[in-house]
């Protein structure tokens, strides 16, 4: 920043001197306008895109409603205890979710960190401080299934636990003992586990043993907000920022009162656990509250009858290059929403990797996700009329390559 302009900036902060005690309140939503006229994306140079591909966490996710951006500023502009923050929005979304109670995490990740760290602990600060060293605890294995031996496992193992992996239930019977802390279950998983939900909390209900479930990605449909719980499983943990678009950074924990009580503990505002880096601020937190609030009241019907007819808008101007075929899917779990596969055969003449490319570097630039030879496409993070360009691009660089 030039001398010039840092002045300028200066001159409406507190930092400023003298001029503060009577201007810093008429001075915060001057300040804000300019950061806000500032452009800070196209300033630095930063690749902005038209989202075709999906909530991915390096295309970052999903655009934040309007509602929560207003929720993040008001709601910056005050001093509050954190803890009273989240134990007020906790009881809203609790509610919201059919859960006993609900936090507010930095992500499913840190969801899936702070529940089993709250079932290793309990509310024994000795427990909480020795975290990940869980080697005198009376329970510290956590079992689940081969089929959902995926990486986020490192979230549960980041706690110190010792990951025991069953693939059928006979082995699953004898995998549980008097060590066993938790059974974890990876929802998108579902059909490469042998064992159902049912009988997984059968089993775990039977043993007295408490259950996490991982639905990071799993809405829509609305429903599964609360269908987990409903079902259940102790501990529920959500994205915040994919599909549900409150901030990327933030997720939910939902669950039984005492265990997340007991999650609370091992995370900021205290110190000295595990969870001190996981922190989520106040304005995340309201935030989060203000999409899930969002979301639940969204037409759910009205906003799949857009999507499909986006998909259509874009499928139709494809298919008009001879060559080019489509399919439209919809994944049973996890991203559930219509996704759009695209292919063609040797009359057209380019590969996925050229044409993602070509659409990455156009004007403007779209993403789109390679699958095969061909590539998909989902529309539920365009914006609106964003589908009548990608469809104009798409059928621009087909019709190029005949
Ligand atoms: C995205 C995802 C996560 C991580 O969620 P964050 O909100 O980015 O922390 C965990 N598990 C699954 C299955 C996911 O899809």
């Amino acid at each position: 920043m030039k001398r010039r302009e840092a002045l300028k900036y200066l001159s409406v902060t507190p930092l400023a001197g003298g001029i503060v005690a009577t201007t810093a309140k008429a001075a915060a939503p001057e300040a804000i306008a300019a950061a806000r006229a500032r452009g800070l994306v196209e300033e630095l140079g930063i690749r902005s895109f038209i989202n075709a591909a999906g909530t991915y966490t390096a295309m970052t996710a999903s655009l934040m409603q309007p509602e929560v951006i207003q929720a993040i500023q008001t709601s910056s502009r005050k001093f509050v205890m954190l803890d009273e923050v989240q134990d007020k929005v906790g009881e809203k979304i609790a509610a919201i979710c059919h859960s006993e109670a609900a936090m507010v995490t930095a992500g499913c990740w840190s969801a899936l960190v702070l529940g089993t760290a709250g079932v290793l602990t309990g509310t024994d600060q000795e427990k909480i401080a020795q975290l990940p060293d869980v080697s005198n605890l009376e329970k510290n294995e956590v079992i689940l299934q081969k089929g959902h031996n995926h990486g986020y496992i490192h979230a549960l193992t980041n706690t110190g636990i010792k990951p025991v992996v069953v693939e059928t239930s006979a082995e699953l019977e004898r995998a549980v003992n008097s060590k066993t802390a938790l059974m974890y279950f990876l929802n998108e998983s579902t059909m490469h586990g042998k064992i159902l939900h049912e009988e997984w909390l059968a089993v775990a209900k039977k043993h007295g043993i408490p259950t996490i479930i991982d639905i990071a990605a799993d809405i829509p449909p609305v429903e599964n907000l609360w269908k987990y719980n409903d079902m259940g499983f102790d501990l529920v943990c959500i994205s915040g920022g994919k599909a549900l678009k409150g901030p990327q950074s933030a997720g939910l924990l939902l669950g039984r009162k005492d265990l997340i009580a007991a999650a609370r503990l091992n995370a900021p505002p205290r110190g000295g656990n595990i969870g001190r880096g996981m922190k989520v601020n106040k304005e995340e937190i309201l935030g989060m509250y203000v999409a899930l609030e969002k979301y639940v009241n969204t037409d759910h019907e009205a906003e799949w009858k857009e999507w499909e007819k986006r998909v259509a808008t874009i499928e139709s101007a494809v298919k008009q290059v001879a060559g080019v075929s489509t399919q439209v899917t919809v994944p049973p779990i996890a991203n559930h929403t219509p996704t759009l596969t695209i292919t063609w055969d040797n009359r057209v003449k380019i590969t996925n990797r050229d044409l993602s490319e070509k659409l990455r570097n156009g004007n403007p630039s779209i993403e789109v996700m390679r699958n095969g030879d061909g590539v998909n496409l989902t529309v539920f993070m365009l914006e609106p009329g964003e589908a009548e360009i990608v469809a104009n691009r798409l059928h621009e660089e087909f019709s190029a390559a005949v």
